[in-house]
C-alpha cells in the first residue's frame, strides 16, 4: 500500500513507482504491457500521485488521453526509445536495483538536467559565500528554496525541475537557513518580490511558512512588497486549504501577510480547466480569497495535455470567473521529456493567439508563450513578414541585462524550432543584439 498522509477529515494515500502495483485504477482499467511501461519510465523519471488526482480528476474511461493522466502518469513516449528499449529489457530480466540505477542515471545525464544555467549563474553570495536555497536572476525577485519545501503532492510528468526529485543531492536547491534569506534580502533593498518556490512549498507544514515567513513583517523588509507562494496545491491538493490539519494556521498566516500591507500572490500551476472544476478546488479558492491573497495562474503549454486554444481559453474564462488572473503560458523547457510535450514555438503562438481572440480583455492578461530561457524570459510576439522575410518577432519579458527587457528581435521563420537556441537570427544577421553581452556574463561565471 502508498503511505498515509494524515489529514483532519480524512486520510489521502499517495503512490510513488514502489506503489505502481497497488493502484486499483491501474488494474482495472490498463493491460499488463500498459503498467509495465509505466514501471519501465518511471525508473528514470520521478512519480508520485495522490489519490484525490487518481479519483477525482481522472477520468478513466478516456485512458491514456485523460489530460489529467498524461500529467501525472509516466507515459511510454517520455522516453527516446532507445532509452525506453534499453531499461525495458533490463527489467524484464528481473535486475539487481543498482542495474537499474546505474541504467537510470545514464539516461538521465543524457535527458539535460539542469536547463537555463541555473546551477552557475543564478546563484547569489552572501559576504562571498554561495547561498544554494536562493537564485537572484531578475534584479526584482529572489527565487527561495526552502528545504522543506522540495517534493510535491504528485510530480507533473512534463516538470522541468524532475532532476531535484531523484534523489540527487547535488541537484537540490535548497537551504533550511531562513536567516541566510533574512539577510540577504536585507541587504538587498532592490528587490521587491519573494518567490518561494521548489517542489511545492505548500507541502510543508505552516509552522515553517511561518518561521520563513514572518520575519518579513519587520521594518527592515518594507522594501518586500510581494510575497509569491508558488503551487499545485491549489488543485493537486485542495485539502491543504481547508481541511489538513494546519489549514487554519495558513490562512491565519496569509491573512497577517496581507494585513500588514504585502500583496501575498498564490501562483498557481494550472494545466487544464478540468483541475478547477471540483467543488473541493472552488472551495479552496473561495478560502485562499478570504485572506486577502490574490491567486495568479501560470503553467506550460504541453502536447498531450493543453495543446488547444479551447483548453485555454476556457480555463481562462473560468479563471476570471473564479477570480483567478491569468499571468503566464510557458514554452515546456528544454530538459527531462521535452520531446514528448514540446510544441513549436509558430505553432505555441498560433494556439496562444487564438486561445486569446476567444476571450475578453479580462482573460487576456497571461504573458507568453514564453521561454524562461538562460538570457532571460523571452516571448513569442508574433509571426509576420518584414520586407519580404517571413520572421518570428520576439521580445524579452525578463532579461539577465535590465536593458535587454521589452525589446524586440527577429528570428527566421521556422516551424520545427522548440527553443530559443534552434532561432537563427532574421535580415542575415550573425548574431542577435544581445549574444555578445550575454557571452561575456557566461564567460565571467565560469
Ligand atoms: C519568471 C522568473 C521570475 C519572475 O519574473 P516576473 O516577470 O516578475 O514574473 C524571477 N526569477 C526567475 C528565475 C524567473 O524565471
Amino acid at each position: 500500500m502508498g503511505h498515509f498522509v494524515t489529514t483532519k477529515y480524512q486520510k489521502l494515500k499517495i503512490f510513488t513507482e514502489r506503489h505502481i502495483d497497488n493502484i486499483p485504477q491501474l488494474k482495472e482499467y490498463l493491460t499488463k504491457q500498459q503498467i509495465f511501461d509505466i514501471k519501465v519510465v518511471a525508473s528514470v523519471l520521478p512519480f508520485r500521485v495522490n489519490e484525490y488526482v487518481i479519483n477525482e480528476l481522472i477520468d478513466w474511461n478516456n485512458i491514456p488521453n485523460d489530460p489529467i493522466y498524461q500529467l501525472s502518469f509516466p507515459q511510454p513516449g517520455m522516453l527516446e526509445k532507445h532509452h525506453f528499449n534499453k531499461m525495458s529489457e533490463l527489467l524484464m530480466t528481473q535486475p539487481e536495483k543498482n542495474k537499474v540505477k546505474e541504467l537510470a542515471n545514464q539516461i538521465r545525464a543524457d535527458l539535460n538536467p539542469h536547463p537555463a544555467g541555473q546551477q552557475k549563474l543564478n546563484v547569489p553570495t552572501l559576504n562571498n559565500e554561495a547561498l544554494p536555497g536562493l537564485q537572484h536572476k531578475y534584479n526584482e525577485t529572489v527565487l527561495f528554496f526552502p528545504s522543506q519545501g522540495q517534493t510535491c503532492h504528485t510530480y507533473c510528468t512534463f516538470c522541468f525541475r524532475w532532476a531535484q526529485f531523484i534523489g540527487n543531492k547535488e541537484l537540490k536547491f535548497a537551504t533550511s537557513e531562513a536567516h541566510n534569506l533574512q539577510k540577504y534580502l536585507a541587504q538587498h533593498k532592490e528587490v521587491s518580490d519573494l518567490l518561494l518556490t521548489g517542489g511545492d512549498p505548500m507541502v510543508m507544514k505552516a509552522k515553517y511558512l511561518v518561521a520563513y515567513l514572518e520575519p518579513l513583517l519587520q521594518p527592515e523588509f518594507d522594501h518586500i512588497q510581494t510575497i509569491r507562494i508558488g503551487t499545485k496545491a491549489l488543485t493537486f491538493w485542495p485539502q491543504r486549504f481547508i481541511s489538513d490539519d494546519d489549514a487554519d494556521e495558513l490562512i491565519d498566516l496569509l491573512t497577517k501577510l496581507v494585513d500588514s500591507g504585502k500583496h501575498v500572490a498564490i501562483m498557481a500551476h494550472l494545466n487544464h480547466w478540468k483541475e478547477i472544476d471540483t467543488d473541493i478546488a472552488k472551495q479552496a479558492i473561495k478560502r485562499i480569497q478570504g485572506s486577502g491573497a490574490i491567486i495568479r495562474s501560470q503553467g506550460p503549454l504541453l502536447a498531450h495535455i493543453n495543446d488547444s486554444a479551447k483548453v485555454w481559453s476556457k480555463m481562462w474564462r473560468e479563471q476570471v470567473k473564479l477570480g483567478i488572473i491569468p499571468y503566464y503560458m510557458f514554452v515546456e523547457r528544454d530538459t527531462g521529456a521535452q520531446h514528448y510535450f514540446a510544441i513549436p514555438l509558430v505553432k505555441a503562438y498560433e494556439i496562444y493567439r487564438d486561445a486569446k481572440i476567444h476571450v475578453s480583455g479580462l482573460a487576456r492578461t497571461a504573458r507568453g508563450p514564453s521561454m524562461s530561457c538562460n538570457p532571460g524570459k523571452v516571448e513569442i510576439h508574433g509571426i509576420t513578414e518584414i520586407h519580404g522575410e517571413k520572421v518570428i518577432a520576439l521580445r524579452f519579458i525578463q532579461g539577465r541585462v535590465h536593458n535587454w527587457v521589452q525589446r524586440p528581435f527577429y528570428a527566421q521563420y521556422d516551424e520545427q524550432a522548440t527553443w530559443l537556441n534552434h532561432l537563427k537570427p532574421a535580415f542575415g544577421e550573425k548574431e542577435f543584439f544581445f549574444d555578445k553581452e550575454f557571452q561575456t556574463i557566461q564567460n565571467e561565471a565560469v
